[in-house]
């Protein structure tokens, strides 16, 4: 397999899911270059688009449709603006129709998108775009959403991946054992091995601005998610409890710039019982506004998002007590690297491994750089990574309404806690006495999502979403 970059983990994306929202949205894109480039665009009378296996099961409460209807358009995840993709739907659905390059064609989201319930058979995150040309012909594509807004067409499939050629990468990374030899050998901490290896293809400045413009998004979001009032879209009516939980615990003040809040939050000297309120405020933020299908990074996913940024926040400002650009960019290289371990040898889709690929992996991450800033050895970071997610192992994946709502946004919370507990575990350890290795937990989380029952790999027919029935306003 290829290198799997630190910006392959952490991709600008919108809520709520990034293998039901982002990878759709990036696989249309495709399919739409690849039209462009058999220069097709002019000559298309119409398109279907079928989605298959989980992607149908829970597409609708995930906003699949949406998310494919605005690539057709032509947006982009990265620059949309979030706060009109209602208006921009609204209007697709009167009109019913898209230009595609200059051919204006008819495109009705309700026929044209269709939910199959059978499963394709590399992913069960499927979707299969047909176009019909004017002579009749019909040109097809599968590709498949893999997690993390990763996306593999059917015939690349057998590589499992769409990143760089890895022979240009100075160092080859395909396990924790990897790592921590290349860190020894040279005298490396986990976040240089980490930047050494994104400099095979960027240089120093651009990967500082990618890193730093990572935190801002990941920090609007929190920002954003503690500024805003009232209910989740979708039809659970779930009430947003970041909004209550930020004025309480600045007593009662409602803070509405960004640095005011932050300069706020640095005068706050947190009591044991409030340290765990706050962590979990940051990551129930960053998860309401990925479910108001608002911007957020993948971290690895979409529906996991809060977790490394919560972590990061915690440590920034109630442990360091400093806001330092070095140390942020630090800990996404540490957690990013970590992360591509997971997507390597195991998954980071939740279609095929239920929650401990998304809460599971992310916590694993947050641990193992929490690890890091705290002092700890490369050892002690891979340590803190493998606690993280021994203790999410066989985490199911039941969201209820196929919304990522419940149980999803209080998870980002208790992914968070986890990891700092993971390290500070793993900090009071002498890593040369594990008995369970990083690798064979990683091995581990993939023989578990292989035996998992196919109810509790986001598809909604199990577990928690059978408590409840929802009116979903998005189905
Ligand atoms: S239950 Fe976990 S894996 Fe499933 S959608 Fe929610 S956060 Fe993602």
């Amino acid at each position: 397999m290829s290198h799997i970059s630190v910006f392959d983990m952490f991709k600008i994306g919108i809520g709520p899911s990034s293998s039901h929202t982002l990878g759709p949205w990036k696989a249309t894109q495709r399919w739409f270059v690849e039209l462009q480039e058999k220069q097709k665009l002019h000559q298309i009378k119409s398109i279907k688009v079928y989605l298959y296996g989980s992607l149908s099961l829970t597409g609708k409460g995930h906003g699949t449709d949406m998310a494919i209807a605005l690539a057709l358009l032509g947006e982009l995840p990265e620059e949309i603006d979030v706060n009109n993709i209602g208006n921009i739907i609204m209007q697709l659905k009167k009109e019913k129709k898209i230009n595609f390059a200059g051919n204006i064609i008819e495109f009705d989201i309700e026929k044209d998108i269709v939910f199959l319930e059978d499963f394709l058979p590399f992913h069960s995150n499927g979707l299969r775009f047909v176009a019909t040309l004017q002579n009749e012909e019909q040109i097809e594509s599968i590709f498949y959403s893999i997690g993390g807004g990763f996306v593999i067409k059917e015939e690349d499939s057998s590589q499992n991946s769409q990143c760089d050629n890895e022979e240009k990468i100075p160092y080859q990374v395909h396990s924790a054992t990897d790592l921590l030899n290349h860190c020894a050998a040279e005298s490396f901490q986990i976040w240089e091995l980490s930047k050494a290896n994104e400099l095979y293809k960027y240089n120093e400045d651009e990967i500082s601005k990618m890193l730093l413009n990572i935190w801002r998004i990941m920090e609007e979001s929190i920002y954003l998610g503690c500024h805003t009032e009232g209910f989740l879209p979708g039809g659970l009516n779930v009430k947003r409890r970041a909004f209550d939980l930020n004025k309480d615990l600045l007593f009662g003040s409602k803070y509405h710039s960004q640095s005011e809040w932050r300069d706020c939050i640095a005068k706050q000297d947190p009591d044991n019982r409030e340290i765990f309120l706050w962590v979990s405020l940051f990551a129930l933020a960053v998860n309401e506004v990925n479910a108001a299908l608002g911007r957020i990074i993948t971290s690895p996913t979409n529906g996991s998002s809060g977790v490394i940024p919560a972590v990061l926040m915690y440590y920034l400002f109630f442990i360091k007590k400093e806001y330092c650009q070095e140390t942020i960019k630090k800990f996404l290289l540490t957690a990013g690297i970590v992360g591509s371990l997971f997507k390597r040898n195991a998954t980071i889709s939740a279609a095929a491994g239920g929650c401990q690929a998304e809460i599971g992996v992310s916590s694993s991450m947050a641990a193992a750089a929490l690890a890091e800033a705290l002092g700890g050895s490369p050892a002690h970071c891979i340590m803190a990574a493998e606690i993280a997610m021994e203790h999410h192992l066989g985490l199911t994946c039941d969201p209820v309404g196929g919304l990522v709502q419940i149980p999803c946004i209080e998870r980002n919370s208790m992914g968070a806690i986890k990891a700092i507990l993971a390290a500070e575990l793993a900090l009071k350890t002498d890593p040369s006495n594990a008995i369970i290795s990083f690798d064979n937990v990683v091995k581990t989380m993939l023989e578990t999502a292989n035996d998992m029952n196919s109810k509790y790999k986001e598809t909604s027919q199990g577990g928690l979403a059978l408590r409840v029935s929802v009116n979903c306003t998005n189905c």
